[in-house]
Parts: structure tokens; sequence; C-alpha cells
């Protein structure tokens, strides 16, 4: 606080016009010194003095000879650090409400911070930091709770598939999933059903439900390229990719599953439909083709299939609109196709499987789809 700061009032008194004039002024703390009072009593001191706030201002009085003379400071006694200054020697009661006014406005301040800017504030974090928040949530979802989503997820949604049952395809898909699930330890029970669909897709819900669509056994060219596929699959699952998805795709009420954990709630909607045709990252397709070659070769299967079948997709692609489910999810970029031959060069051979691949894929015209469980 500065004991000698100048400032403009307005003065009234004998000499003055009714209408009061613009009074420079100086507080030395003991002294009001009126610079521009037109005539003699420019010095007023302390104890002739009275002060008392005015509105937002100050209002200071004085007597003289010919009257009663007065000074009004327009300045907010809160924010005004001469006002301020004058009151508390004046009137210390008066300063400390001056003060208890400014400690109001600050407290109205944060509150109308907390209602307003925080839940701005908040809203801002969840969108730049979105990302790192899916990742955070889905750690926290223990594999149990994960099973028990994805149990849930398809008794409510499975009647949205037509299940083949019971086909050598079947057979193919249960031997071959299970061989490759088998080949390193996981939390998840696998399950692989077929879908009478002739596009060609496969896709994993979480928790280890792997469905795979008649019309990707009927466009393999062996078990292996079925194996490869299958092997994809299982990485994604193993790497909770659909569960990262399905977080992500909940947008705030990601907020809600932080707070009650509770992700049984988020299962209003067509998950399986979503999952389905669920893009990922490059990222996590390169973990999937990674970890599917490494699982394939724990199974002793020859993880050529893999890289052969997405190559023939892509070849074909154009003459092949049932393709569209698969490599629309899994673009066949050449990027992609190096990385895999990559992979499968310094891979050692593995016995060819034990199917009759003619006669298998055969079948799949016969089977007939198992009649859809009563709504
Ligand atoms: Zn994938």
């Amino acid at each position: 606080m500065r004991d000698s700061a100048r400032f403009t009032g307005r003065g009234f008194g004998p000499g003055l016009p009714p209408a009061g004039a613009e009074i420079q002024a100086r507080w030395s703390g003991e002294v009001l010194h009126l610079e521009t009072w037109p005539e003699a009593g420019r010095a007023v001191r302390a104890e002739q003095l009275t002060a008392r706030r005015q509105g937002a201002g100050l209002l200071l009085e004085w007597d003289v000879p010919g009257g009663r003379c007065a000074l009004a400071l327009d300045q907010g006694v809160g924010a005004g650090d001469t006002a301020v200054a004058i009151l508390r020697r004046l009137a210390p009661a008066q300063a400390g409400t001056a003060r208890g006014d400014a400690r109001t406005r600050a407290w109205l301040w944060a509150s109308l911070f907390l209602l307003l800017g925080l839940p701005i504030l908040l809203l801002g974090l969840f969108f730049a930091f979105r990302g790192e928040l899916v990742d955070l949530l889905v750690t926290q979802i223990p594999p149990q709770q994960e099973q028990r989503l994805a149990d849930e997820m398809w008794t409510l949604q499975r009647r949205q598939l037509k299940l083949i049952k019971g086909s050598a395809a079947n057979q193919l898909v249960e031997q071959l999933g299970a061989r490759l699930a088998a080949a390193a330890p996981t939390p998840y029970v696998y399950r692989f059903h077929l879908v009478d669909d002739p596009s060609i897709n496969a896709f994993a819900l979480p928790a280890g439900y792997i469905v795979v669509h008649r019309g990707l056994i009927a466009k393999a060219g062996s078990a292996e390229e079925v194996a490869g596929v299958l092997a994809h699959e299982i990485q994604h699952v193993e790497s909770r990719h659909g569960l990262r998805g399905m977080v992500q795709a909940m947008g705030l009420s990601v907020l809600w599953l932080a707070v009650s954990g509770d992700l049984g709630g988020g299962l209003a909607g067509d998950w399986i439909k979503h999952l389905a045709a669920m893009q990922f990252s490059r990222e996590q397709e390169i973990a999937a083709d990674t970890g599917g070659h490494a699982r394939l070769l724990k199974a002793g299967i020859d993880p050529r299939g893999m890289a052969s079948f997405f190559d023939r997709l892509g070849k074909a692609q154009g003459a092949l609109p049932e393709a569209l489910s698969l490599l629309s999810t899994h673009p066949a970029s050449s990027e992609r196709s190096a990385r895999l031959q990559q992979l499968m060069r310094d891979a050692p051979p593995q016995p060819a499987l034990a199917y009759d691949w003619v006669k298998l894929q055969a079948s799949l015209n016969q089977a007939a789809p198992a009649p859809r469980p009563a709504p």
C-alpha cells in the first residue's frame, strides 16, 4: 500500500460550483493534500476527516470556517488501494468490510468457476486425453468381468446371426480355434461359431467369442488360411482390442463406467454388428498380425496361410464384392502384405494340416443352418 498515492475525486464545498469540481489529491497517510482545491486549507489532517463508504465509492468530509467540504472518490472501495488505505486509517471497521467485500467477490468468482468453468475444463480434458482415459479404463476391467459382459452380449444379441451347427466346417473352425487358443495361456474361454453369411468376414467379441462367416471358408484356399485368420482374431481378443473399441464407442458414458465400474450398463446397442464392422488402428492390426504369426508357429501350423489369404483377397478385391467385409476392416495394403511376407520368410516349415479341403468346401453347400433360437 503506497501512503502517498495520488488520485482524483470530486470536491464539494465553499468556493466550488454546486455540481462540484474535479480535484487532484494525494494521501500521505496522515494528511490529505488537495492539490487543486481553489482556496486555502489545501491540506487536511487525518483527525479532521471523517470517511464513509458511499455505494462503491468513498466520501471524505471535513469542516472549514465557511461550511462543510467533501471529496467523493469514485473508485470502488474494494478495488482502490488508496480508498482502502484511507479507510484503514480513518475507519478501520469499514476498511475490514471493504476487504470482506473483496473476499466475497473472490468467492463468487470461485463458485462461478466451479459451476461453469470446471465442467468445461473437465470436458476439454476428457476429449484431449480420451485415448489415455480409455486405455486406463480397459486395464481396470478384470477378465472375469469382460467374460461376463461377452457372455451376456452373446446371449442377448446372437439372434442377429444365422448360426450353422454340426457341419464339417464347424468342426474345422472349432478344432483349429481350440488348437490355436491352447498355444498360449489365456484368461478367456474361447468359442468359435460359424455363421451362414456369404460375405468373407471373421470377427471377435471380447473374451473369446470368435465368429467366422461361411463365405470366408468358401473363399479360403486351405485350412492354413482359415487358421491364419483365426490366429489374427485370437490376438485381437488377447490384446482386448474389441473391448477397447467398445469402451471408446461408449463416449461420455465412459465417465459413468469410470465411476460405477459397471460395463454391463453399456450393453444397449447392436454390439455384435458394431464389432463385426469395427476398424482397429494400424498398430492394433500389426499387433494382431505379429502375435497371430507367433501363435500359429507355437500351434505347429504353417503361418504362410495368413499372408496368402489376405494377399489373394487384396488381388481379387474388385472382382469379389463379398470380400468387402474383411477388407474394409483389414485393408490389403502393400505395406501390410510386405510386413506379413517379411514375417513368413524365416518361418520354419510345418506339416500340412490334414483336411480334405475340396470335400470340406463342398460340404458347406449342404450345411443347413441351425434353426434360430426362439425369441
Ligand atoms: Zn484385425
